[in-house]
């Protein structure tokens, strides 16, 4: 006689054994049949933050894929990181739902340039792009410098820029972007954690 998994556990919890199911002719074949491996058995583990909010709570990333060259790897899971002392594990349902912000097909993957006058959007390289952004700044700053104020002051201020943080670096990464801004002369510096 066969049962189904749930007639089985419901057989086990009335007191009556497996065991005992066997010897009245029920298999328990098809139940541990049933048994489902753990989705996360062959995934890699990536400690991460979620980029959402200044609360800053740690993800495990869990990718599919062993990593070898050619091969394609995936992010299957995403969950809160029990060992880390923001969240102890925990998220809120914006970041539960990291993992659709992962495979969003809309999600920004490269640096894109649309040239003055430009309608469309292109695609350039990370090299580009940093060689861009150095230059500008660059250029900028030579303008527009301030070594001294009015009184005689040194003040070596660079005022026509701004810099605007991200709310998620973690304490090392904040404090070197934070010299390095002051380093240059800047002023305006904030952090997306006050948005
Ligand atoms: S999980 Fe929620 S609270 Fe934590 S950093 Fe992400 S958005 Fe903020």
């Amino acid at each position: 006689m066969s049962v189904t998994r749930r007639q089985f556990l419901q057989l086990t919890a009335a007191g009556v054994g497996s065991t005992g199911l066997v010897a009245l002719g029920f298999s328990p074949d098809r139940v541990l049949a049933d048994v489902r491996n753990f989705k996360l058995s062959r995934t890699a583990e990536t400690r991460n933050t979620c980029p959402y909010c200044s609360v800053g709570c740690g993800v495990i990333l869990y990718t599919l894929g062993d990593r070898s060259k050619n091969a394609h790897s995936a992010v299957m899971h995403v969950e809160g990181d029990p060992d880390h002392p923001v969240n102890r594990g925990t998220l809120c349902p914006k970041g539960a739902s990291l993992l659709d912000f992962i495979q969003s097909p809309n999600r920004l993957r490269y640096p894109e340039y649309r040239a003055p006058g430009s309608d469309k959007w292109e695609r350039v390289t990370w090299e580009w792009a940093l060689d861009r952004i150095a230059r500008l700044m660059k250029d900028d700053r030579d303008k527009h410098f301030v070594a001294k104020n009015a009184a005689g002051v040194t003040v070596n201020r660079w005022p026509t820029v701004g810099m605007l943080a991200a709310s998620a670096s973690s304490n090392e990464s904040g404090y070197i972007t934070h010299k390095v801004f002051r380093a240059m002369g800047g002023v305006a510096f904030d952090n997306q954690a006050r948005v």
